[in-house]
């Protein structure tokens, strides 16, 4: 057999997800899960939705967990309960998933962009730079599962009167000092889309709060601003969290801590393989990341992604265009050059595959071929 056709025979590769190991390893558990729901018939708002509100505020620690359609409309949601609109300001980082800014516009308010740190995590220093009479939120994001510096965050917002929303829709699990994701700030938003760490099987996201008034207006906003059945006290959306997603997070939660150990695990065996070859995320001795993202930053970036393409490694792009240059943003006066950091890290950046569900074979054989692009060895 010629060489080239043993390689492509012997069982190799690296998918960048794994979703059949997934239901192979919890299948079984979410269907029962999902068949309770049926047999119940509590579709809407039903009890798997309260129970999982309970448990991911438990996950938070926090007093408060609403249940909502998406981390897109957890966002939003959160900028409605804040009463933020047309007229106002609100900063957050360049280098996120677009929701982090089509939320603010949504509103009728203006994203304000602050450039990131090396870490991808947005600058407190150019936030306070940002800030102007107008600026009524901070929206940090806790991009590839790590807390943005919130120590600092929270005090220029106590300085300043403002709220601070934060985006942890990457972040479920992860804590700084002690103190978990979303519990930082005033409210705190998720995302359990499929591709996110903690993940449903359709869209569904979560918000988090401390305040009582808060919560109390968010759960009037995912559903119609209705109190009771037949009265609407304000104009509310329909992004309840689905009962049947309320039901399959539940299983993930009971796994969440193993999965994000299993991804931490994997980080730390890239970053010692691939230490002199590639920048990697530095791991810091007083957070639990949970690598949502094992985001490196490398030399010839797309030759790279190609190379291991051609080996059966996946690899993803989070995200090869900042919000600021995105056509849906040419209305905020932003362009090329106004956020070095970010823009010079997303010709670098490139995520590999971290699921929870990688043997170390599988890492080893990711860093091997990154091994042989840059040292031919
Ligand atoms: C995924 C994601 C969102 C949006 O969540 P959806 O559930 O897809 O609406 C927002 N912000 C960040 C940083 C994300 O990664």
């Amino acid at each position: 057999m010629p060489a080239a056709q043993a390689t492509l025979s012997r069982r190799s590769g690296v998918p960048y997800t794994d979703f059949p190991a997934q239901f192979q390893a919890q299948g079984r558990e979410v269907l029962e899960a999902i068949e309770r729901v049926l047999a119940r018939g509590d579709f809407i708002l039903g009890s798997e939705v309260v129970e999982c509100e309970r448990e991911f505020a438990a996950l938070c620690g926090v007093r408060h967990a609403v249940g909502v359609g998406s981390g897109t409309d957890a966002l939003i949601l959160a900028l409605r309960a804040l009463e933020i609109g047309p007229g106002d300001e609100v900063i957050t980082a360049p280098n996120s998933w677009v929701s982090s800014a089509s939320c603010i516009a949504l509103v009728g308010a203006r994203p304000v962009f602050a450039d990131v740190r090396d870490d991808f995590l947005i600058d407190p220093q150019r936030i306070e730079a940002a800030i102007t009479p107008r600026t009524k939120a901070i929206l940090p994001v806790h991009l590839t599962g790590r807390c943005a510096d919130m120590e600092a965050i929270g005090a220029l917002a106590r300085r300043h009167g403002l709220a601070v929303i934060e985006d942890a829709a990457q972040a479920a699990g992860a804590t700084l000092k002690g103190r978990a994701a979303g519990a930082f700030g005033t409210i705190g938003c998720f995302s359990l889309h499929p591709l996110k760490n903690l993940n449903a099987i359709g869209d569904a996201g979560m918000v988090v709060t401390q305040e009582d008034a808060l919560a109390e207006r968010l759960r009037l906003l995912r559903n119609h601003g209705l109190r009771g059945r037949d009265e609407a006290v304000l104009w509310g959306l329909n992004s309840r969290l689905d009962t049947v997603q309320a039901a399959v997070i539940r299983c993930r939660l009971a796994r969440l801590a193993t999965v994000s150990d299993a991804r931490r695990r994997h980080a730390a065996r890239y970053q010692a393989a691939l230490h002199g070859l590639v920048s990697c995320p530095a791991d810091r001795p007083e957070e639990y990341a949970i690598y949502h993202l094992f985001m490196i930053q490398g030399d010839r970036r797309d030759a790279l992604q190609q190379f291991l393409a051609q080996r059966g490694i996946g690899t993803k792009i989070h995200y090869p265009t900042p919000i600021h240059l995105q056509p849906a943003s040419r209305g905020l006066g932003y362009g090329p050059g106004d956020f070095p950091v970010t823009e010079a890290q997303a010709r670098r950046i490139l995520s590999l595959p971290i699921h929870q569900h990688l043997s170390d074979d599988q890492i080893d054989e990711v860093c091997k071929a990154i091994r042989a692009f840059y040292t031919g060895t």
